[in-house]
């Protein structure tokens, strides 16, 4: 229903909004498209993953035309036609990382790593640019699509989606969920002088009216999908609560994801119907049998035990422990055939590592868990575009989908870590990656959101 004219406020900002909206979409239609965007492209590989087989293809060229591929096949390319020709390299549809916090890098340094202390002290405006790196670190490792599950201040998760989208700064399309939906004292743990500190990391909803109105406030600012953690206290969401909130998130035709740390939480989650567990750290195969009916994908965030010892101060031997226990379940969910997205939820800093590396080196796990090279390379891919509702536009090599491709020195079924040598990286159709370099122009042209 239109709202009456005279109870708009500030008639005159609505009056400008379509003054300039009618001058974007001028500029839009009249604006010269970006040297490497709107083209015609006919690529050149060693090789082209088809996901759904699980196999990978030789003598096939890929057409791109503007942002989507426009035929793959044993194509002639027309003589006058650009052409991009990788080699030996073998061409994967670009990877999609289904649980990272951008805008969250805690730093020995200045936090202890730490992320109660790096809300306390950090500005949004600062955690936003070090997102900024931190996105195109992930783009540059071949991830060309993200769900970014919250912990970014106040909402900079919206701003680099922005900015991304805008051609501001280089980074992987985004899905985000603004403030992360949590009982009192979210994941921090509180004293009673400071209560305050809980700002702006979470939105506290201690009953289904609070939930509610959290939800709508996310929804209102714009993310795509609602994040809530359940059980991180001993107070934890239940069933009926959970319900509620997907319920209340699905009216909206959005997703809710689900954090959970224990049994109880992750039962609850499931029961409630959410659309993934993230961590799930203790499952029963029961639960796991419970997944697999509902289509409940597992998130599991498992890291190699070298990401355990320095993320979480353990010793060797406790660190091995944790990781044993971690990869038996993801293992048990693997046989189960439980639906499996990939997520790294890197939020530290290593020696040597960028957030991209860090989180593609996460691979390790899986590969420990005796997941065979083709469902890695479904659970990198068409898994999380699937998760996110995206399968129709990512997560394969296909015509009509979108043109997100990386190339790797190599065939990926024969040796999963040339993942982690990402040689070639296209996002809609736009070359971001040549030659192992990186490669970006500062826009001329800026497509206002
Ligand atoms: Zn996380």
């Amino acid at each position: 229903m239109p709202v009456p004219a005279d109870s708009r406020p500030y008639p005159i900002v609505y009056a400008l909004r379509t003054v300039l909206t009618a001058l974007a979409v001028a500029l839009m239609v009249f604006a010269a498209p970006t040297p490497s965007s709107g083209q015609s492209v006919y690529i050149r590989s060693g090789g082209v993953l088809d996901v759904a087989s699980g196999t990978v293809r030789s003598g096939q060229i890929v057409h791109v035309e503007g942002d989507r591929i426009a035929e793959v096949g044993p194509l002639s390319i027309p003589s006058g036609a650009t052409v991009i020709d990788l080699g030996d390299n073998v061409l994967v549809p670009g990877f999609v990382e289904a649980h990272t916090h951008l805008a969250l890098s805690t730093q020995q340094g200045r936090d202890f790593g730490r992320f109660f202390i790096t809300n306390v002290i950090e500005t949004t405006a600062y955690r936003a640019l070090q997102g900024a790196t931190n996105a195109r670190s992930l783009l540059e490792h071949g991830f060309t699509t993200i769900r970014d599950l919250g912990n970014n201040g106040n909402y900079a998760d919206l701003a680099l989606k922005q900015a991304i989208n805008e051609g501001w700064i280089p980074g992987p399309d985004m899905q985000t969920v603004g403030r992360i939906i949590a009982p009192f004292g979210g994941q921090f743990h509180l004293q009673p002088e400071r209560p305050e500190l809980i700002e702006p990391e979470y939105l506290i909803a201690d009953t289904q009216d609070e939930m509610r109105k959290a939800i709508h406030q996310n929804l209102h600012y714009g993310t795509d999908l609602i994040k809530i953690v359940v059980d991180d206290f001993d107070y934890i969401y239940t069933e009926e609560d959970i319900r509620f909130a997907v319920d209340e998130v699905s009216r909206a035709g959005r997703k809710l994801a689900a954090h959970v740390a224990t049994l109880q939480g992750a039962k609850n989650a499931i029961a409630a119907g959410v659309s993934s567990l993230e961590h799930a750290w203790e499952l029963e195969d029961e639960d796991m049998r419970a997944m697999v009916a509902k289509d409940i994908y597992l998130v599991g965030t498992d890291f190699p035990p070298y990401y355990a010892g320095y993320f979480a101060g353990y010793d060797e031997t406790r660190a091995r422990a944790l990781y044993e226990q971690r990869i038996d379940r993801l293992k048990r969910a693997y046989q189960i055939g439980v639906p499996i997205a990939f997520g790294a939820d890197v939020t530290d800093q290593k020696d040597g590592h960028s957030r991209g590396s860090l989180t593609i080196s996460f691979i390790e796990s899986f590969l420990d868990a005796g997941v065979s090279a083709p469902d890695l390379l479904r659970i990198l891919t068409i898994n999380g575009a699937t998760l996110m509702g995206l399968d129709n536009e990512k997560g394969s090599i296909e015509a009509g989908k979108l043109a997100d491709l990386v190339a790797v020195p190599g065939n990926p079924l024969a040796d999963p870590n040339v993942l982690q040598r990402v040689s070639f990286v296209m996002k809609r159709g736009v070359v971001y990656k040549r030659d192992g370099r990186f490669e970006w122009q500062v826009p001329t042209t800026i497509d206002a959101q």
